[in-house]
């Protein structure tokens, strides 16, 4: 079934080119044509749906490359603390109690907050109900990036019983609901798994050939306590267990790294998801991007959850990751509008290994959104881009579409129930919290 949308502003290929008016063609989950001006009206009649994008912009989906859609019960549940108390005495009581209903209502609600700010592709890493989550998402038909993350301050027997879980996940799943769902493994954080531990995970992850995931050098405190423990920054601990060249690494956050550890990215390319949100509301830094950048190691955006950011909004991640290098190092030239777009989008796609996606390009995977252009505050429109990291807001998504089928169209979404959804995540959070 082709589709044919005309009479949009898009942007379109890698050398970031803005069609004032143009049209695409997708059919079978992948675009077929990207054109400038009008179709032929033999490309109208052979179309079997056609759409008029008056009025509105086209642009790649974006891709959160970090999250944990499990905890979005949590938003505005305890915000001020610092990571490790935030976690010992807020997070890590509220999540021992939910349970497959409450886990589901989050995530529910992720997906919902995800699709209407325009987030097409996502990156989960939670410990609870994976299999069931993943059948949602097959469902919904977003795309993912998901695994089951593991904490290993537990026993070998539970260690192994963990990684059982995570592997038997990660088989299951990867490539699957037509490839829109890619797998990894998640060993949490060096501070909660044990080196043995994580050597056994990155043994799994080469056999299995899926990256891996990790949180790493969030807080300088975190830091701190792995050098007085072993010695070593956690980056050159994993070097020096030679872990870093056989497997590929995505790691979370990277705020406390110098550039001899910069280099070591560049050096084992190893992927940053840069999360400026998550580290400023948690007081943790600023990650060293644009030093990463100029020694070409890949970057994207994320999130982290609703709990310390609080909104899954990736156009302002987008804005907050442009700003606040800017400000910090006191350079107006860093992170440049084509960068902050480029991040949030296919360097994303490529960091989560999901092909073809993150561009409007011939052959690509038909993962788009469109904006309603009309909104004050995105005029006047001659620049788009710029209005896209600078001006625009989340709500001024009004279509989504993945692998060709559409998830919202004129912000009625399609395949969630928004009014259940949103009553159901107020019901199981109020259960949950009678429960503490
Ligand atoms: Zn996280």
């Amino acid at each position: 079934m082709s589709t044919l949308l005309h009479t949009v502003s898009m942007l379109t290929g890698e050398d970031v080119r803005w069609i004032d008016e143009g049209y695409v063609i997708f059919d079978e989950g992948k675009f077929l044509k990207i054109a400038s001006g009008k179709p032929m009206d033999s490309e109208l009649e052979q179309a079997d749906h056609v759409i008029d994008g008056t009025g509105k912009w086209l642009f790649p989906g974006f891709v959160n490359t970090h999250g944990h859609a499990g905890m979005s019960l949590l938003r505005g549940y305890s915000d001020d603390l610092p990571l490790d108390r935030w976690l010992q005495e807020k997070m890590w009581p509220f999540e021992a109690k939910l349970d497959k209903a409450s886990v589901k209502a989050a995530r529910n609600l992720a997906m919902v907050e995800m699709i209407r700010s325009g987030t097409t592709t996502f990156l989960e890493m939670y410990h609870l109900f994976m299999n069931e989550f993943a059948e949602d998402i097959d469902r919904v038909g977003l795309r993912a990036t998901l695994m089951r993350s593991m904490i290993g301050l537990c026993s070998e027997d539970e260690q192994v019983e963990k990684l059982k879980e995570a592997t038997d996940f990660a088989k299951t799943w990867h490539n699957q609901a037509g490839s829109r769902i890619k797998t990894m493994l998640a060993p949490h954080a060096p501070y909660t798994c044990p080196p043995t531990f994580i050597e056994r995970i990155v043994e799994e992850a080469i056999h299995l050939d899926v990256p891996i995931h990790m949180h790493l050098a969030e807080t300088r405190k975190e830091v701190r306590e792995h050098i007085q423990q072993y010695h070593l920054h956690p980056l050159e601990h994993l070097e020096k267990m030679g872990v870093l060249e056989e497997a590929r690494w995505v790691f979370a956050h990277g705020v406390h790294l110098n550039e001899e550890h910069i280099d070591l990215l560049g050096r084992y390319q190893l992927a940053i998801s840069h999360n400026p949100i998550s580290n400023l509301k948690l007081g943790s830094g600023v990650a060293p991007i644009s030093r990463m950048l100029q020694k070409g190691v890949k970057v994207g955006i994320g999130t982290d959850s609703v709990a310390s950011n609080n909104t899954l909004d990736m156009i302002e991640e987008m804005r907050m990751a442009a700003f606040i290098h800017k400000g910090i190092e006191e350079d107006p030239i860093l992170i440049p509008v084509e960068t902050a777009i480029e991040m949030a989008t296919k360097s994303g796609a490529d960091i989560l290994e999901h092909d073809h996606v993150g561009m409007i390009k011939e052959g690509y995977e038909a993962d788009f959104i469109l904006l309603d252009a009309s909104a004050a505050h995105l005029q006047p429109k001659a620049h788009p881009l710029s209005h896209l990291v600078y001006a625009a807001k989340g709500s001024d998504v009004t279509d989504m579409y993945v692998k060709g089928q559409a998830l919202m169209r004129n912000k009625e979404l399609l395949t969630l129930d928004e009014e259940k959804i949103k009553y159901d995540a107020n019901q199981e959070f109020r259960r949950i919290q009678s429960l503490i």
